[in-house]
């Protein structure tokens, strides 16, 4: 078994895109195996069984969450160390590593069936979105609405009153990756990041920027293990001769080469595959720019703690509203891209390519928790013509700073410039056929 970051490979011709963020490790035999033996093995796969539940919010309460030290209700996260604090008394905390306390990164190639945190579980439609609480130092009655937010502050008392406790509406996940890239930072990397782009960005986007406007917010991820077995058969060819011959009066290239039937079959272990569950970001059709927030992947989710409202405080956020059934297929085809690539890795000897008749990738066992992931997002919206409107973000990375974007263009200076890209091309095949002349 070695350890494989998928990201890290070079692209060969047929290789497979990894999905980012995730490694998987697998170990493939280098020699083909009998067939007979790999039915028997495929057929020995034991079926799967029902859900298994994590329960990740056993102790979680609501209300108010008091400061060990001095009681108060005023926590948040400190962004220099990773750890929630007290904004009265100064006093730190930090909560459990996820890894730890459920061993999320352990056990991958015992997974059968589906196992999840109890934080993913189904939505129920019928569950109320906007949530009241009583306030237990005032008795005010104090309404958090979970599609922003799982705290609110009492109008009456200042106390804050955190939600913790999952309930099936998507809003408390299992488990938060806090900020760790302050907010200067970011604004620094999104004012760099269009400063670049300037020339061409559309003038009233140039008169209106202002970084200073960036956001905070958490988005909601699913983070999936996944234990699967991969058979590919197919054919390959290894080159043992290459030479020219005449025909007529050109000369043309020849090639001798092996033919081999090729066949890999081994298990794959995935850590840590991403897959975003909020269903207007899955639908890759809608108008807003989807592929940046991807585009800013991996996130270090070995990191992420057990859920606590608190981490969310002076952040937003945004409830998942989409259940596992809708994400496993995603999971499945990322699988089989995993799989594909790692089988990649063994076919060297097979210089003219591989080509399969045949891939099968079973998932036998995955593992789901829901997590909120931090992201600070700078949004434009540009007025088009007719009245539409095109949403641009520039979305920075709040763990590791990668910062990805689209800025509205300039048309005419893009022509413009297109134009000169033109030219110069001209020139350059003018000075190349004089040349080659
Ligand atoms: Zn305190
Ligand atoms: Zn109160």
């Amino acid at each position: 078994m070695t350890d494989i970051d998928p990201r890290s490979q070079h692209p060969a011709p047929q290789a497979a895109t990894a999905p980012p963020g995730a490694s998987a490790e697998s170990a493939v035999p280098e020699a083909a195996q009998d067939p007979a033996t790999l039915a028997e093995t495929i057929a020995g796969l034991s079926e799967p069984e029902g859900p298994q539940t994590i329960q990740t919010d056993a102790g979680a309460k609501d209300g108010l969450s008091k400061c060990a030290r001095c009681g108060a209700t005023d926590i948040s996260l400190n962004v220099a160390t990773g750890n929630l604090r007290c904004n009265f008394c100064r006093h730190e905390w930090q909560s459990t590593n996820m890894n730890e306390a459920f061993g999320l990164d352990q056990g991958i190639g015992e997974l059968r069936g589906v196992v999840m945190g109890s934080g993913s579980a189904d939505i129920i439609p019928s569950t109320e979105v906007v949530m009241t609480f009583k306030c237990s130092a005032c008795g005010a009655e104090v309404v958090i609405d979970t599609d922003h937010s799982t705290q609110a502050r009492c109008h009456w008392c200042r106390n804050t009153l955190s939600m913790n406790q999952q309930i099936p509406n998507g809003a408390v996940p299992d488990m938060v990756l806090p900020f760790k890239l302050p907010k200067e930072e970011a604004v620094r990397k999104i004012a760099e990041f269009v400063g670049k782009r300037k020339f061409y960005a559309h003038k009233r986007f140039r008169a209106e920027f202002n970084p200073e406007n960036v956001m905070g917010i958490y988005l909601p991820y699913m983070v999936v293990d996944v234990n699967a077995r991969a058979h590919f058969r197919g054919q390959g060819e290894h080159q043992t001769r290459s030479y020219t011959v005449k025909v007529g009066d050109r000369d043309e290239r020849r090639y001798d080469a092996d033919l081999y039937d090729v066949e890999r079959a081994f298990d794959l272990h995935v850590n840590d595959l991403t897959v975003e569950s909020s269903s207007q970001r899955l639908d890759q059709t809608s108008s807003n720019t989807n592929n940046i927030i991807n585009s800013i992947m991996p996130f270090d989710v070995e990191h992420a703690v057990q859920y606590d409202s608190n981490y969310l405080a002076g952040f937003t956020s945004e409830r998942r509203d989409t259940n596992v059934e809708r994400l496993a297929p995603i999971v499945h085809t990322q699988s089989q891209d995993i799989a594909r690539h790692q089988a990649l890795k063994t076919l060297g000897h097979y210089d003219r390519g591989v080509r399969w008749d045949a891939e099968h990738v079973e998932v036998v066992g995955q593992r789901w928790v829901s997590a909120y992931l931090p992201v600070w997002l700078y949004s434009y919206h540009e007025q088009k013509s007719g009245g539409r409107s095109l949403l641009h973000y520039v979305a920075v990375n709040a763990r590791t700073g990668e910062t990805m974007g689209s800025v509205p263009i300039n048309q005419t200076r893009l022509l413009g410039a297109s134009a000169v890209a033109q030219a110069v091309g001209t020139v350059l095949a003018v000075v190349i056929f004089l040349v080659g002349g």
